[in-house]
């Protein structure tokens, strides 16, 4: 059994369902369980109308949600087979409905809750979804859907729920293998869940591959295929900069690396449960069937590059913090660090010097209420605009020169670093750069260690 999970862009048409129908087509002896996002920029788009319902603008979400509706409508028609129109429509219906109460929900609220964050956000998969199952069904495969939120149980942390692992597997080796009794494919939505009490919740954004890899734990797949819009795991960010190599091979730890640096294509959190079970992890490309791809597998992967890939996380704030009472106490770097925990900020990037620390943060919505309660203790300096650059790979601490290499090309391009990590784990080497630098010390790290590069690993 493998399981074949298909992002937004992915789904986005009629014609990208058509591909994706010929891409499980293809793999039907292997027993595929298909998780899809939802369509194209849909999730965007419901957060973006639960903001202007619970700004007190009812009318104009619900504007929003009959255009979603004419997208949903047109793609699907064209996808689905006319046979099939009756039953189509039923669920356009039964879905829009539901979201348009969401949308009253918020507006009577006068805020997205987080429950009703998830809520209103689950209409994408829960669509896509019982669309993609049909479109599959017309084209013959004998296709199940399966309503994600009957199988992934989770905690009720809404927005970012994690999964009761135990329950989970447990529902889903049950209701999988019962409906592969009667059926070819079984398709089900990523991203969504329910708590213990029925209630929708979702796995945070990007989350369909966490779906993915829960899923393929849980039935024990032999392989889960992770199908997006770029040939695989790349040298660097292609929004970044177009024109990197693609690793053929990456080991989950520098996947997660990657991931969690930016590296969107995979969800930070995915490989965990495939991790667990060592299932290996396939990054594909939905246009391009053909190319191999990337895996991702358990054991390091050796190379003669220390260097696979160059992620980056943009617009990020520094904050430094500097008292003379850190002289020689103990105690300072916790009751720092107890402000942000206060005010649920996580911190990337750490360094500290005797009497100073500077830190990364991402989230800046409570930055003004950190501020305030850090002045009371230290002097405290706030610089937005900046960016982590995250160099990845196994080998960066046992190679010596790795960093004089990757100093070097920043200093030649003439770019100043503001902070430096390395050590923290054994595999990333980060450095900070003014944001507006991204692509310039980008192109200069790519130049500099990518020259060469080991064909073994670099397609
Ligand atoms: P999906 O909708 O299929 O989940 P995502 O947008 O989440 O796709 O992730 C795929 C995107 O990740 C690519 O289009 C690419 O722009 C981005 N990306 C960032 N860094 C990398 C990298 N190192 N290699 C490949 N893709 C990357
Ligand atoms: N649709 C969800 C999102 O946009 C989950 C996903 O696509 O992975 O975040
Ligand atoms: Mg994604």
């Amino acid at each position: 059994m493998i399981v074949m999970k298909f992002g937004g862009t992915s789904v986005e048409s009629a014609e990208a369902i058509a591909r994706v129908a010929a891409i499980v087509r293809a793999s039907l002896n292997r027993q595929p369980l298909v998780v899809v996002s939802a369509m194209g920029k849909t999730t965007n788009r419901i957060l973006a109308a639960a903001e202007k319902a619970a700004a007190g603008n009812l009318a104009d979400a619900l504007h929003d949600v009959d255009e979603l509706e004419a997208y949903h409508r047109t793609e699907a028609s064209a996808a689905i087979d006319a046979a099939l129109h009756p039953v189509m429509n039923d669920v356009l219906e039964r879905e829009f409905d539901s979201l348009e109460t969401a949308m009253e929900q918020i507006a009577g609220a006068a805020q997205v809750t987080p429950a009703l964050w998830d809520e209103a956000a689950s209409h994408g998969e829960r669509l896509s979804s019982a669309l993609v199952a049909l479109a599959f069904e017309g084209r013959g495969m004998e296709t199940a859907h399966l309503d994600a939120r009957t199988v992934v149980i989770t905690d009720s942390q809404h927005t970012q729920a994690l999964p009761l692992y135990s329950r989970t597997y447990a529902r889903l080796t049950e209701r999988v293998a019962s409906l592969r009794e009667h059926h070819d494919v079984i398709v089900m939505g990523g991203f969504i869940g329910s708590s213990t009490t029925g209630v929708t919740t979702t796995l945070g954004r990007g989350g369909s591959d966490f779906s993915a890899a829960i899923a393929g734990a849980g039935v024990g797949a032999e392989e889960i295929q992770i199908w997006t819009d770029v040939d695989g795991m790349l040298t660097c960010d292609p929004r970044v900069l177009p024109g990197g190599r693609r690793l053929r091979r990456v080991s989950f730890d520098e996947a997660a690396e990657m991931a969690y640096f930016g590296a969107k294509v995979l969800h930070p959190a995915t490989v965990l449960p495939a991790v667990e079970k060592n299932i290996p992890l396939r990054i594909l490309n939905s246009r391009r069937p053909e190319v191999e791809g990337t895996l991702i597998v358990g054991e390091p992967v050796r190379s003669t590059n220390p260097v696979k890939s160059i992620a980056c996380k943009r617009g990020i704030t520094i904050v430094n913090i500097r008292s003379l009472r850190m002289l020689m106490a103990y105690g300072f770097l916790h009751r720092i660090f107890d402000v942000f925990d206060r005010y649920k900020t996580p911190v990337d990037m750490v360094s500290t010097s005797e009497v100073s620390v500077s830190l990364t943060i991402d989230q800046t919505q409570t930055l003004g209420e950190i501020q305030a309660e850090l002045s009371k203790i230290a002097d405290v300096t706030v610089t937005p605009g900046q960016a982590i650059l995250c160099l990845v790979g196994e080998a960066i601490r046992e190679t010596p020169g790795a960093s004089e290499r990757v100093f070097g090309a920043l200093a030649r391009a003439g770019i100043s670093v503001k902070m430096i990590s390395q050590g923290a784990s054994r595999l990333n080497l980060s450095v900070t750069v003014d944001d507006a630098d991204v692509a310039r010390a980008t192109a200069a790290l790519h130049e500099e260690l990518f020259v060469t590069v080991d064909e073994a690993v670099f397609a």
